[in-house]
């Protein structure tokens, strides 16, 4: 599938510089930055820099140095908060289903209090 990226999309502003944010990871390929509208006590997202819709996306499309430097820059963020003793959740939305805000890929790390079952009634 072909993916078409919108490249005036908020976290595309944010990599510009064009909007502030909370950053908590810098990497070469990848950026971590606080939630702007926390679900849980620590809910970070983590994008890579390139242009990528979503996970589909970045899989297909990303060179092997992006898609190493993002899973590596995930389990940083995990280690630098302390997440390991309490647990954590990973979440990625893509497309209408998913119900995909910003259609830059990312992922949430939500964390802090117990999080629930993993979907509710839609
Ligand atoms: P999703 O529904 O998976 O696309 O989630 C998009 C997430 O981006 C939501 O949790 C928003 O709260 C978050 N968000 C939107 N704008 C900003 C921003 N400027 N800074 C940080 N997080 C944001």
């Amino acid at each position: 599938m072909a993916y078409a990226y919108d490249d005036q999309n908020i976290f595309a502003r944010i990599l510009r510089g064009e909007i502030p944010n909370k950053t908590v990871l810098e990497t070469e390929h990848s950026l971590a930055f606080r939630d702007i509208a926390p679900q849980a006590p620590t809910h970070i997202l983590v994008i890579p820099r390139g242009a990528y819709v979503c996970f589909d996306h970045f899989a297909h499309a990303a060179t092997d140095a992006e898609i190493v430097d993002y899973v590596r820059a995930v389990g940083e963020v995990c280690r630098m908060e302390g997440l390991e003793a309490d647990g954590w959740r990973l979440i990625s939305n893509a497309g209408t289903n998913g119900v995909q805000e910003v259609p830059h890929l990312h992922v949430h790390i939500l964390a802090g209090r117990r999080l629930g079952r993993m979907l509710q009634p839609a």
